[in-house]
């Protein structure tokens, strides 16, 4: 037998781990069932949006490797609230994520769907540090009337660039290639209405299951954050980890 020496890895492998690590940072912040009662902050908030059953909570819990991270959205009673997550370095976090109430469930009353409503649209129009939507939509369904009804409420901020969208294929692994091309271009095409010269507009394939997607996702937020920062506020880590030019030879 003959040894192998192991590959270097690529500085975008390198680049993948380091977004991984980092989003393996999330930890629990705090919860709230109003807009009001979310904590003002200065740092960069990403927000989970999608339908009930839509994979979100698997979806959160995978980018944290953590198995119930995002399980408090599934408590009684806390179906409603918006719960947030804080990452980066303890001494020094510099983002959130905040996990939306789910939507969709065909036996709630219309008084409930109302105030879903209303939750969702102050959020996603007014909270001053929304800079980025992750929205999970099941593959096999595609984007439904709820969720455009959602993307309604954010498109303004999201033609800016002020908010960046990146929409999620969840369960990926329950389609062959012809259904995945499939969905993924029937996406594409309803984004297409929502895309301008200054928005940050993406979609993916995503499988919890398969893990795949996951690193991509864990970059496309890590940069979103960083982007967000002023270049001298870079640390020195993330800028070591960064593509560096090829040697000529
Ligand atoms: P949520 O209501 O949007 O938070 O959805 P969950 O994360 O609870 O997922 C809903 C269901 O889809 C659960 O039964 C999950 O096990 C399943 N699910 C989530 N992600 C995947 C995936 O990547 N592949 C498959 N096959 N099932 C998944």
């Amino acid at each position: 037998m003959t040894d192998t020496i192991p590959e270097a890895p690529t500085p975008e492998a390198l680049t993948e781990k380091l977004a991984l690590s980092w989003t393996h940072t999330a930890r629990f912040l705090t919860t709230a069932s109003q807009l009001i009662h979310l904590p003002p902050t200065e740092l960069p908030e990403i927000a989970f949006v999608g339908r009930s059953n839509a994979g979100k909570s698997t979806a959160i819990n995978t980018l944290a490797q953590q198995k119930r991270l995002a399980f408090a959205s599934k408590t009684p009673g806390r179906t409603q609230h918006i719960n947030l997550f804080e990452l980066g370095p303890k001494d020094a976090p510099d983002a959130l994520f905040a996990d939306l109430p789910g939507y969709g469930y065909a036996a709630v009353a219309k008084a409930a769907k109302l105030r879903w409503q209303k939750v969702m649209a102050d959020y996603l129009e007014v909270r001053r540090s929304l800079s980025g939507v992750v929205l999970m939509v099941d593959s096999r369904l595609g984007l439904t009337d709820l969720d455009k009804q959602l993307l309604e409420f954010v498109a303004a901020r999201v033609a800016t660039g002020e908010v960046k969208l990146l929409v999620l294929l969840t369960k990926s692994d329950k389609l062959n290639r012809k259904e995945a091309d499939a969905a993924l271009r029937a996406t594409t095409d309803f984004l297409a209405g929502m895309t301008t010269e200054d928005s940050d507009v993406a979609v993916t394939l995503f499988s919890a299951l398969k893990k795949s997607g996951v690193g991509d996702v864990a970059l496309a937020l890590r940069e979103w954050v960083l982007a967000h920062r002023s270049p001298g506020e870079v640390p020195d880590a993330v800028l070591a980890a960064a593509p560096v030019a090829e040697p000529e030879d």
